[in-house]
């Protein structure tokens, strides 16, 4: 057979990947009826697709090319450690430099006493790792029945059976037999959504009320641990009030609940801070990373444990771990990521410069008649699309409609930014410079504009009933 190449023709690439690839999160009939955009390569913000376009990434991939794409040294990093030592496990007391360098260099970086890390090769895996390794700390601590874990509806956690499980996504847990048992999940923070009722303040407080309320419900003896995103990502970035972290971190540590925070996403400077527990005032015992680790360039995750759950699991055989636990490639190019991301002052340029700029420009967009409310934090940030503000209404149309249509306005505007519901939201690489910024709120703006336009040619600016 052939093999492709990214100068093939757009409608063969198509075709093939039409044939026998299957997307994750996609409906493959209507994807191969429409034909998916080829990326073909990646520089900076920057992506090319098959047809010569270039399209202003706002999503930094998938949340994660932090760095931004086209870093050489990622690449000679890589190539070094493959030529030197392409892959050995960690298993069976054996252990390699690349893992035992990029540990140490997530100690340094990671809040004060989370110095132990345990690899993944995903933040889904990741997290399956934490979701077994609070188990087995209350296991050991001699309080078996201490095995459930809380967790919210909307946060998103990964794919896999566990992970996913964690996470409170309905549509995920309509397929395939999730949750497993011992989840429980509370309502989110999500004030615009949920909250309109109340102030944003009493909202916050309100529903980290709610983890306090289901731990006396389940009983505080019987529960592990508390799953949370510092910020929701996949759920449409949604920042919780200011009132609502301090509140939860009062109640874990009153009930002796273990805290993952999930910074899968805010880890590596996305929130203006190397992790989003620091931005929001978190102590975390366990946390979860992945992402902007490596910036996206090797699958990678890790679990970043504290000293106080690590002594208890050091203490028996912990019966888990994947092939590809610190695999020494993904290891050396993140260990060259994270000194990158350092030496260039990245984070601190984000904090100081760029994410308040970019805040400055995306709130602009709070004037748009589609626009409901505008939330942002270092650099992810998201927009409401409302057909009233007045009344924060949704759409009386599906869920996800108008997000939908802006979102191709924006693919056509080449502008990548997701649509989660009826909510945009952005999650630029960190490497973003101010005269980018501009391109991106001018093109998002356009594309608001253009949205407007088609909801109200196909008359879909109504609003749901309240
Ligand atoms: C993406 C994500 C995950 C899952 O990571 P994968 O690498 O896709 O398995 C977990 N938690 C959060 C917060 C995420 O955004």
């Amino acid at each position: 057979m052939t093999i492709l190449t990214p100068n093939s023709p757009t409608a063969e690439l198509q075709a093939l990947d039409a044939a026998h690839h299957m997307h994750p999160f996609t409906q493959g009939v209507e994807l191969a009826e429409k034909g998916a955009r080829i990326i073909t390569r990646a520089d900076g913000c920057w992506l090319t697709d098959s047809d010569g376009n270039r399209i202003l990434d706002g999503m930094a991939g998938l949340w994660c090319v932090n760095i931004g794409y086209g870093r050489t040294e990622l690449a000679d990093a890589a190539h070094r450690q493959m030529l030197d030592l392409p892959f050995y496990n960690t298993f069976f007391q054996t252990s390699h430099v690349p893992a035992l360098n990029l540990a140490a260099k997530l100690a340094e970086l990671a809040p004060v006493d989370l110095n132990h890390v345990f690899f993944a090769g995903s933040g889904s895996e990741a997290n399956d790792t934490n979701l077994r390794m609070v188990r087995t700390y209350w296991q050991e601590k001699g309080q078996p029945e201490r095995q459930v874990i809380i967790s919210r509806w909307n946060a998103y956690h990964g794919s896999s059976v566990g992970s996913g499980s964690l996470g409170g996504m309905k549509g995920m847990h309509a397929q395939g037999g999730m949750p497993i048992p011992g989840i429980h999940h509370i309502d989110q923070p999500h004030w615009w959504a949920e909250g309109g009722y109340s102030t944003p303040e009493a909202f916050g407080l309100e529903r980290a009320q709610a983890l306090e309320t289901a731990i006396l419900e389940i009983g505080p003896e019987k529960v592990a641990a508390f799953i949370a995103e510092p910020v929701q990502g996949a759920g449409g970035v949604i920042i919780p009030p200011d009132t609502y972290w301090p509140e939860i971190q009062r109640i874990v540590d009153k009930y002796d609940i273990l805290l993952i925070a999930d910074e899968v996403i805010c880890g590596f400077g996305r929130t203006g801070n190397w992790f989003g527990s620091e931005t929001f005032g978190i102590k975390p015992d366990i946390m979860t990373v992945a992402k902007g680790l490596s910036s996206g360039y090797q699958p990678i995750g890790a679990s970043i444990v504290s000293d106080k759950v690590a002594s208890v699991i050091g203490n028996t055989e912990f019966n888990h771990g994947y092939t590809y636990s610190g695999h020494p490639v993904a290891c050396a190019v993140a260990l060259e990521n994270l000194r990158i991301l350092e030496e260039e002052g990245i984070v601190e340029r984000v904090r100081n410069e760029t994410a308040p700029y970019l805040k400055e420009r995306f709130e602009s967009l709070a004037d748009h008649p589609l626009v409901g409310e505008v939330k942002i934090v270092g650099m992810m940030g998201s927009l409401a699309l409302t057909p009233d503000k007045a009344t924060r209404a949704a759409f009386a149309a599906d869920a996800g409609t108008a997000g939908f249509i802006c979102r191709e306005r924006c693919f056509a505007n080449n502008l990548i930014m997701r649509h989660v519901g009826d909510r945009m939201v952005i999650s630029p690489p960190l490497v973003i410079s101010k005269e980018e910024i501009d391109t991106l709120v001018t093109r998002a703006r356009l594309s608001l504009d253009e949205a407007l336009e088609r909801l109200q040619k196909d008359g879909l600016m109504q609003a749901a009933p309240a």
